[in-house]
């Protein structure tokens, strides 16, 4: 294979907060305040109870777990040790058989293509170096007549300003540096990735932040900052 699509920097940015990963109230409590959107966002297109679900970038497992509690048979990749760690002992107490692996995306897609009728892959594109390469295998791993899901930030000023500055600056949620704006993703450019690599992208959706309330909606309106996307791939 060619250069590994993984830059070391980034897996270890989150390998320092590894004992985190579940901790409601510390760095990734903005993950598991998008955890049921998110994962009612997946399920509006694809009811993942039975079906098998690949995580792409899965950390200590917040998605991978929400989506085998729904009934999802799931495998979660990361290239963090850390992170892969954090999962696998998560999963003991609650109870859950997730196949976690340290597995490059690119690699899985090459021995398991078309195995999953769902893959997910969220907050993940903006730390690694090629994009694309990750969004062509997650469009490899799934199955015809199956469902990709993406989510990430969006390259605004107003992104800049909440997800960066807000978010690292102001409130201290996230260590500095967490997130670059130049890997932000534009939904267009997002979309014209998923297309190329033989998806149809269905939907975008926001997902806003409301200070008032603490607390997080879906907004097909507003993909300023946070979005998903929902893609299909042809049977
Ligand atoms: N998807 C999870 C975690 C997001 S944090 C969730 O939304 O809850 C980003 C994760 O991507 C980290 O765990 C990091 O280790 C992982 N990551 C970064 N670059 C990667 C790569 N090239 N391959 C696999 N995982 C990667």
């Amino acid at each position: 294979m060619s250069k590994l699509n993984v830059d070391p920097q980034e897996i270890q940015k989150f390998a320092n907060i590894a004992d985190k990963w579940w901790d409601l109230e510390g760095e990734f409590k903005p993950l598991h305040a998008i955890n049921p959107l998110r994962s009612n966002y997946v399920e509006q297109y694809a009811p993942v109870k039975n079906k098998s679900v690949i995580d792409v970038g899965c950390g200590g497992g917040i998605l991978s777990e929400e989506l085998a509690k729904r009934g999802g048979t799931v495998t979660g990749i990361d290239m963090g040790d850390a992170q892969l760690d954090a999962a696998r002992m998560h999963a003991i107490e609650s109870g859950l058989t997730i196949d976690y692996q340290q597995i490059p995306a690119e690699q899985i897609a090459a021995e398991k293509a078309e195995q999953f009728e769902v893959v997910t892959c969220m907050e993940m594109l903006e730390h690694v170096p090629d994009p694309g390469s990750i969004i062509n295998a997650c469009a490899d791993l799934v199955a015809p007549d199956g469902w990709v899901f993406f989510s990430t930030i969006n390259r605004t000023a107003k992104a800049f300003g909440m997800a960066i500055v807000g978010v690292e600056y102001v409130l201290n949620w996230l260590p500095k540096g967490t997130h670059e704006y130049k890997k932000f993703i534009k939904p267009a450019e997002m979309a014209v990735a998923a297309e190329e690599a033989g998806l149809v992208v269905k939907n975008i959706c926001g997902m806003t932040y409301n200070p008032l309330f603490d607390s997080y909606s879906l907004n097909q309106a507003d993909v300023d900052v946070n979005y998903l996307m929902a893609c299909y791939k042809p049977a």
